[in-house]
């Protein structure tokens, strides 16, 4: 039985090992690939890194780097991926912002379904991107939370999507998403529940590269 309990622990030592060195290695491949603009096996980093997605975040906070460099490769290699497909699609494109983005003074009223409905009434940047939206062909979605999200893939059953939430959140529903339709994903540059912030510029041309 000692005998036995000692394989265990073995084993678990080597299984340990080797989850520490597959990760280290694909995560250095993640930002090689990030850094130069380069990507190398993007499903096989894609795949590895959502597998191993804890213990890629513990690697990082081990050697004192931070930790979002996880979410921002899973991002960009995804969006390298999907870009393609992305741009090719015509039919209801659908880009989807978080209401922390409002301004606090917002009065815009809330569907049930469809999330905050925008005046375009400039108090905040949601403003700017509706409009680009109104001229690439793009719906707006500007919703309170993920179950938003759902009732909109169900309600109006986009042919693309362009995602923008935090790091963590946009790294979690781009995978979800990406099963059903092309998405592209842009990250706030202040995050937060509140008042937070995006590059509208970045928002605005991945829009403007899709065909209209
Ligand atoms: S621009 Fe739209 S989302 Fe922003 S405060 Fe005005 S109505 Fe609300």
């Amino acid at each position: 039985m000692l005998f036995s309990y000692e394989l265990l622990g073995r084993l678990f030592v080597y299984l340990a090992v080797a989850v520490f060195l597959i990760t280290a290695m694909v995560l250095l491949l993640g930002a090689y690939s990030f850094r130069k603009h380069k990507i190398i096996f993007p499903n096989f980093i894609l795949f590895m890194l959502y597998l191993f997605y804890s213990p890629a975040k513990w690697i990082c906070r081990v050697f004192f780097i931070k930790e979002d460099i996880v979410d921002e490769i899973l991002i960009e290699i995804r969006n390298a991926v999907m870009l393609d497909k992305f741009k090719k699609t015509k039919e209801r494109r659908a880009v989807i912002l978080p209401q922390c983005m409002r301004s606090p003074k917002c009065r815009a009223r809330c569907d049930p379904i469809l999330g905050y409905e925008c005046t375009k009434c400039g108090m905040c940047d949601i403003a700017r991107i509706v409009e680009a939206a109104d001229k690439y062909n793009f719906k707006v979605f500007v919703v309170p939370g993920d179950s938003f999200v759902r009732k909109i893939l169900k309600s109006y059953n986009p042919g693309a999507c362009l995602g923008v939430a935090c790091y963590v959140e946009l790294t979690e529903s781009m995978q979800a998403v990406s099963k059903y339709m092309p998405v592209q994903g842009v990250c706030l540059i202040k995050d937060g529940c509140y008042d937070t912030k995006v590059d509208v510029d970045e928002v605005i041309s991945k829009m403007e590269m899709c065909d209209v």
